[in-house]
């Protein structure tokens, strides 16, 4: 999302640009999240003013704030037909225990001037202890929100090309190479916009995040279904809800069940989002299912900015903590900003190249988890489990999917070995 958000900003500069994916546009994890619009990123508030302090925290509100007022300028601008709707977004919990931890944000917000609420209610059926409410948020379609940048972008004569699998990007006289298998461009600017960097030197994004896969749901509920709000949970497993427009009628998306990828899966977290689902609309009927990742970063933020100091020209953003659609935006701006020999003022906040992100060692933690293991069963097994082309982990089953899945940094494969997720770029 972030590739087609900068693109878009340099074509309105009169770049020429040209996009290049490996797939369909919006056919990864742009096209499958849930489309919630917001900068309430679970409780991200306390911990931002007491890891990064008062202004950071603000900042980082203002930030979202605005790349969502961005958001519906260029909807409105573009007349991009994605089923834009203002929404309020909720956090709420089941669990007596959390409610201290939503009381304690909305004490934070209260302090950064963020207007969240504390409720006890909110438009589901669900036995909720207490929420904290966000309003004049959004939620939208964005496939049809992406395809409505990309048709921006083609008229203003930015060229993109899909199936178009990037397997080099070579410095040469100042400018750079960037070669598909069938062809290459010469560019002085690159922005690597592949969720998970393709080239691990230097940069070293595979050292400072992993990426985590959550399954999704959509039902049609059978009743009339009207609500104010969106919503996710406080506690594990993560449950994510909102209602989702199709043909006039409004239907029940799902997501949760989140882990690490290339980990073993806990049960299986369809059926536990389908209960979670006959719970609330016994007579709910289920209309389709997906998976989809996003990469997590180990202090809750994005990186955004220069890929390296050591390269130029060379632009990321990535570690988005499935919130990546303001950021994205908010990327859009910065790596544009960057091209074009701006100071965007919020490019501090996101800073690529920043050495203190170990600071969250939970998501640490996550990091190592399997990683070590898959590269353990590498030098001293005969395993018969195949290693992984980026960077030589052993590959895990995922009987759930048919796929073999990378737990070190979440490439995953076909049975028949074809690369279905990045990093990795060669299949098996
Ligand atoms: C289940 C789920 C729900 C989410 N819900 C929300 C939400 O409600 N709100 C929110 O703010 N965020 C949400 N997110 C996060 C958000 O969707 C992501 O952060 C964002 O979509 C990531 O965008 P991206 O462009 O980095 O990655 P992608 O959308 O995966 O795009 C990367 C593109 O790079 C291409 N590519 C990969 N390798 C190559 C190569 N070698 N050559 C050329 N192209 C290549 C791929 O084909 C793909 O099109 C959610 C995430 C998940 C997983």
């Amino acid at each position: 999302m972030h590739g087609i958000s900068t693109a878009y900003n340099l074509v309105n500069q009169g770049k020429t640009v040209a996009v290049l994916d490996r797939d369909l546009i919006a056919s990864h994890t742009s096209g499958g999240n849930t489309g919630k619009v917001t900068s309430q990123h679970g409780l991200i508030y306390k911990y931002l003013y007491e890891s990064n302090g008062e202004d950071y925290a603000r900042r980082y509100f203002e930030a979202n704030e605005n790349a969502l007022k961005n958001i519906k300028e260029i909807i409105a601008k573009e007349n991009i037909d994605c089923d834009f709707e203002e929404k309020s977004a909720y956090v709420f919990t089941k669990d007596g225990k959390d409610m201290d931890k939503l009381k304690q944000e909305a004490e934070y917000c209260k302090r950064l001037g963020i207007p969240n609420q504390l409720t006890t209610k909110i438009d589901l059926p669900i036995d909720i202890v207490g929420a904290v409410r966000l309003d004049n948020q959004g939620q939208f379609d964005p496939v049809k929100y992406i395809n409505g940048l990309v048709q921006a972008i083609i008229n203003k004569g930015g060229k993109i090309f899909e199936n178009s699998k990037v397997i080099d990007i070579e410095e040469r006289d100042k400018e750079y190479i960037v070669s598909t298998e069938k062809a290459s461009i010469t560019t002085k600017y690159v922005v690597i916009a592949t969720r998970y960097p393709i080239i691990n030197f230097p940069g070293y994004y595979f050292l400072k995040m992993y990426q985590s896969t959550s399954f999704s749901m959509v039902f049609d509920t059978k009743t009339e279904l009207n609500t104010d709000g969106y919503y996710i949970n406080t506690e594990l497993p993560t449950i994510s809800l909102r209602t989702v427009k199709a043909n006039g009628k409004n239907l029940l998306q799902i997501v949760g069940g989140d882990y690490k990828t290339g980990t073993g899966i806990c049960g299986d977290p369809f059926k536990f989002l389908e209960n979670k689902v006959l719970e609330m609309y016994p007579q709910a009927e289920k209309l389709s299912q997906w998976t989809a990742e996003d990469c997590i970063s180990l202090d809750k933020i994005a990186y955004i900015g220069n890929f390296s100091n050591i390269l130029k020209n060379i632009y990321v953003a990535t570690g988005f903590n499935k919130w990546g659609i303001t950021t994205a935006n908010i990327a859009g701006d910065i790596i544009a900003d960057k091209i074009l020999g701006y100071k965007n003022k919020y490019e501090d906040i996101f800073k690529s190249s920043r050495l203190n992100p170990i600071k969250n060692k939970d998501e640490l933690a996550n990091m190592l988890k399997e990683s070590g293991n898959g590269i353990i069963l590498r030098k001293v097994k005969d395993t018969p489990n195949p290693t992984c082309t980026h960077l030589g982990c052993t590959l895990s089953w995922n009987p759930l999917e048919d796929t073999w899945d990378c737990a070190c940094h979440g490439s995953r494969f076909s049975k028949d070995g074809k690369v279905i997720e990045g990093p990795a770029i060669k299949d098996l």
